[in-house]
């Protein structure tokens, strides 16, 4: 006995099509798909009116286990996951211990099997500690399963040391997620340095902070011929300089986070810490010129960074209080209502940029529906309108500078390897 889902309309985002289909799964796989199936002895579950794509894949998230499990644990970060449509997701090492060893790659992996809410590939640290000082063993780590490298949460700040980072990955045919930020120009810096942080009376991060070191790592990515990923970008310049690398043959690629899209430093004045977040939330003119990469494919994908943290900790002061915010349960509907509802782009063309191209760029198996696929899908409700609310959330970071707004296109199935492990029409 299958599960045959019935009468959804399937996004293909690779053919950019929408048909009315069934789809069968058994076991972990999609076994069958096609007009009218066979309803044989199946569970079946109608679908009318409402959209399935492939379950989402997320490059950047924080899961904070092990060592911050007050802030979010594998268990409720992977439901997280599960409910805001996502079936893969890429944890960053800034744990404590940092994953800088194979067993801390391990043991992410199998925890989140254990639990089975969402497959995780652990992106292991550059440095030990992330202290920049001494490359980790990128072999070791990659055979355990980490899948990219990445010191997120700051950047390398030494051109040798990312050279050398940038060779290591590059032997494995794997990749360097670049957190850009030249510290000896952040500084302390608490928020996007402009108008809003001289207003406030705080130390601001000038947008040079983090393209300086972009500007490197493309030289660097020349160079070696590695693959660069540049993390949620946010300035102008930054995208100008990774679109004039693409055009001129560089393997670099970009990713943008919901709110470097959605919002600008104007949050910071209105909601505080709720809007801090590194790289932060930049001026219009760094906003828009993100939308623009997005749309035009200089960033590449959509990756959350989801950063949970306690209330407690993000109702510090401005200078005090963590960077970061949830963003992984909240991010569908916040593009689809912006970009989809609106009109502006197509559904498949989102889930092109939140499944298919993540995939590829990160050599993951997913991002389309097809026979003998594993069963990750997401079925979202594109007409039910519903407020974010932080209190609902699965994850443990209850702090969202989009709480309270209404909108369109939320998951309310999510399987996973046959499973269902998402369902808000319960
Ligand atoms: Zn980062
Ligand atoms: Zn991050």
């Amino acid at each position: 006995m299958g599960i045959l889902l019935t009468n959804g309309f399937v996004v293909d985002p690779i053919a950019k099509s929408v048909t009315r289909q069934d789809i069968l799964l058994e076991g972990d796989r999609i076994v069958a798909m096609g007009v009218a199936l066979p309803r044989g002895n199946h569970q079946v579950r109608d679908l009318t009116d409402l959209y399935v794509v492939p379950g989402l894949i997320d490059v950047h998230v924080h899961l904070r286990e092990p060592g911050y499990t007050h802030k979010e644990t594998i268990a409720t970060g992977t439901m997280a996951a599960a409910a805001g449509g996502f079936s893969q997701i890429c944890p960053m090492p800034n744990t404590s211990p940092v994953t800088d060893d194979p067993e801390i790659v391990r043991y992410v992996i199998e925890e989140a099997k254990r639990h089975g809410y969402a497959q995780v590939h652990p992106i292991a640290a550059v440095t030990k500690g992330l202290k920049g000082e001494e490359l980790t063993d990128f072999q070791a780590l990659y055979e355990a399963g980490a899948i990219a490298f990445s010191d997120d949460g700051r950047g390398v700040q030494s051109a040798e040391m990312m050279k050398k980072a940038l060779l290591a990955a590059k032997k494995l045919n794997s990749l360097i997620a670049v957190h850009a930020e030249d510290e000896t120009l952040s500084k302390k810096g608490v928020m996007h340095e402009g108008e809003i942080s001289r207003l406030l009376g705080v130390e601001g991060i000038p947008t040079e902070a983090e393209s300086v070191m972009i500007a490197r790592d493309i030289v660097l990515a020349q160079a070696t011929g590695a693959h660069v990923h540049i993390c949620h970008v946010s300035p102008e310049s930054a995208v100008s300089l990774i679109a004039d690398a693409k055009r001129r043959g560089i393997r670099v690629t970009g990713e943008v986070a919901p709110h470097h899209l959605l919002l600008n430093d104007q949050v910071v004045k209105q909601l505080g810490t709720h809007g801090k977040v590194n790289p932060p939330l930049r001026d219009e003119i760094d906003r828009l010129a993100c939308v623009r990469g997005f749309f035009d494919g200089t960033l590449d994908v959509i990756a959350t960074d989801h950063a949970p943290h306690s209330e407690e900790e993000k109702a510090q002061s401005l200078e005090k209080a963590p960077n970061g915010f949830t963003g992984i349960e909240i991010s569908l509907p916040l593009l689809y209502t912006s970009f989809v509802h609106s009109g502006l782009m197509t559904l498949a063309e989102l889930v092109e940029r939140m499944s298919t191209l993540p995939a590829k760029l990160f050599h993951l198996d997913g991002g389309q529906l097809i026979v003998g696929s594993r069963a990750d899908l997401t079925v979202l409700d594109p007409y039910t309108p519903r407020i974010v609310n932080p209190r609902k959330f699965k994850s443990k970071g209850k702090v969202t500078p989009f709480a309270g707004r209404s909108l369109y296109g939320w998951p309310i199935l999510t399987y996973h390897a046959g499973n269902l492990v998402h369902d808000s029409m319960a």
